[in-house]
């Protein structure tokens, strides 16, 4: 690989995929040549899903993606620090995707500390796109435990996965 090519680190827990997050994946990897779409694995905190099942989840959304792009889009899962992961990975950039003021807010704030943290990587922020903007995975699970449709919201393969996350949980 020749060192000008540029990596680029999206990080989130991806509980599940949804089609914001697919959004900015596709818009992120018209920005560099190489992005890692990363899970981070929170041991105090198990999700929904299971962390391998996410990963198996966002390789099936992707799929249709990577035959379009000339960007090496790969998957990966990391528990240390964003920001030690992304210098890991080789990345130049964190991504973020950012939906709303309480988002900025947030986002704002950890993209300032991970500076501190490590000041040779930069974070871009994508502003979600208008007809995606809405979805958050935390809705779409709180959506399909009240037996709601979130089929509009998420790819075919990620909401399958829900829907059996849900019924061994009730099991
Ligand atoms: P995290 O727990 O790190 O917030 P998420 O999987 O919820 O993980 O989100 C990962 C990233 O994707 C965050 O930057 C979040 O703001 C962004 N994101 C989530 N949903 C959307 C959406 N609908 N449109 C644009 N960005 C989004």
């Amino acid at each position: 690989m020749s060192e000008t090519r540029r990596t680029g680190f999206y990080p989130g827990s991806f509980d599940p995929v949804t089609y914001g997050h697919l959004d900015i994946i596709g818009r992120a990897a018209r920005l560099f040549d190489r992005l890692i779409v990363a899970v981070g694995v929170n041991h105090a905190k198990s999700g929904l899903l299971p962390v391998e099942k996410r990963l198996e989840v966002l390789d099936a959304a992707i799929a249709p993606l990577r035959e379009r792009t000339e960007c090496d889009i790969r998957l990966a899962k990391y528990t240390c620090l964003t920001v030690d992961a992304a210098r890991r990975a080789g990345a130049v950039a964190i991504i973020r995707g950012l939906r709303d003021g309480s988002d900025f807010d947030y986002e704002v704030r950890m993209a300032q500390t991970n500076t501190t943290l490590d000041p040779e990587i930069e974070t871009i922020f994508l502003a979600a796109s208008p007809t995606t903007r809405t979805i958050s995975s935390s809705l779409i699970r709180q959506i399909a435990e009240m037996g709601g449709d979130i089929r509009h919201f998420l790819p075919m393969e990620a909401a399958e996965a829900v829907r059996e996350a849900l019924a061994k949980k009730g099991e």
